[in-house]
């Protein structure tokens, strides 16, 4: 029986791990299938308050983890929960046959990337199709050829320009014609020669299934709805995320969106479930807004736990 099973391992999580675990809880996290969240797919965090000169994403998550353990956080690898039980304390979670039983439990399962749904991006992806270019730009198949970033937000602004480290030239497609992200982001793009914003313009179909690689994207002017295609090796698709809690369906409250609804500080509408990070959040999701309701989580957690027994 444990105090506390912490779901999830972003900013969020080992926030949680490293609270609870000081507050002597012995914590038990479950990774997840992605290590680290989403912050292991970006390149240097520079906005993470304490490293001024930034800090590489994967090792800011190796850190954390490193601080939770030193604190007694008990860490289970790739154990992906496929069923939750929150109708009765003790809560129960299960990993196919594995039951894990806890008087708390602290959903940190975070957001993953929003596909376009066009045709040829599911039957291209790895073939050219990929939504992380920090994790993917580097590959030979992208070296000096032309590539298409989508999306208007910091992470479109932000893959594309690292991309113009290996592309030939980097097209930023944006359905509108201005961006959404900072504006430190914005001038660094629009002042890089080898990146071609393409306002008004959605990807229509990622080419050439028959050939098994992407050499190129159908697009849209949605103004004029006219179709143009534009050869390309590479698509990188950065236009958003959706949270990742479609396992808790029926068990706790959420937005139509899937976003975990939470009552008052983190919450859920079942006593003794918490949530925290950006399985939450659609307004803020910045590491350092993650590791803040991660710490919220762990407090309300351990009061609680300390007035429930
Ligand atoms: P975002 O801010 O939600 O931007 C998503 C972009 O994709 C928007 O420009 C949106 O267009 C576009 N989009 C959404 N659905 C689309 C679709 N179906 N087809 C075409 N375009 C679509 O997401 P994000 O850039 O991943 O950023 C998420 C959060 O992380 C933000 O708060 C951001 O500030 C933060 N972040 C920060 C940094 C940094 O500080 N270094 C780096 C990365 C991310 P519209 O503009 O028309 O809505």
């Amino acid at each position: 029986m444990e105090n506390v099973i912490i779901i999830g391992s972003g900013c969020a999580g080992w926030t949680a791990a490293i609270y609870t675990a000081r507050a002597n809880l012995k914590p038990l996290l479950l990774t997840g299938g992605q290590p680290g969240g989403l912050l292991t797919t970006t390149g240097v965090v520079e906005n993470f308050p304490g490293f001024p000169e930034g800090m590489d994403g994967v090792e800011l998550m190796m850190r954390m983890q490193k601080q939770a353990e030193r604190f007694g956080t008990r860490v289970e690898y790739g154990v992906p929960i496929t069923k939750v039980d929150f109708s009765k304390r003790p809560f129960q979670l299960w990993a196919d046959d594995q039951l894990f039983e806890s008087q708390t439990v602290i959903i940190a399962v975070g957001a993953s990337h929003r596909h376009l749904g066009v045709p040829g991006e599911e039957a291209l992806e790895r073939k050219g199709v990929t939504y992380c270019a920090t994790c993917d730009g580097a590959l030979p198949i992208f070296r000096n050829q032309p590539l298409v970033v989508v999306g208007g937000g910091d992470s479109a602004c932000e893959e594309a320009t690292y991309l113009t480290h290996f592309g030939s030239k980097v097209y930023l497609i944006h359905r509108r014609d201005q961006l959404r992200a900072s504006k430190i982001m914005i001038d660094r793009v629009l002042s890089n020669p080898k990146i071609q914003p393409i306002w008004n313009s959605v990807v229509e179909e990622v080419r050439d299934v028959p050939q098994d690689k992407v050499t190129g994207v159908k697009l849209r002017n949605v103004q004029t709805n006219a179709l143009t295609e534009l050869p390309c090796a590479g698509v990188f698709v950065a236009i958003g995320h959706v949270p990742s809690t479609s396992l808790f369906k029926g068990q706790i409250a959420q937005a139509p969106d899937g976003y975990i609804t939470c009552q008052s500080g983190t919450n859920t509408n079942v006593p003794g479930v918490f949530a925290c990070g950006d399985c939450v959040d659609r307004t803020y999701r910045q590491a350092i807004t993650a590791a803040g309701t991660g710490c919220a989580a762990a407090i309300d957690a351990e009061r609680y736990l300390t007035s429930h027994g």
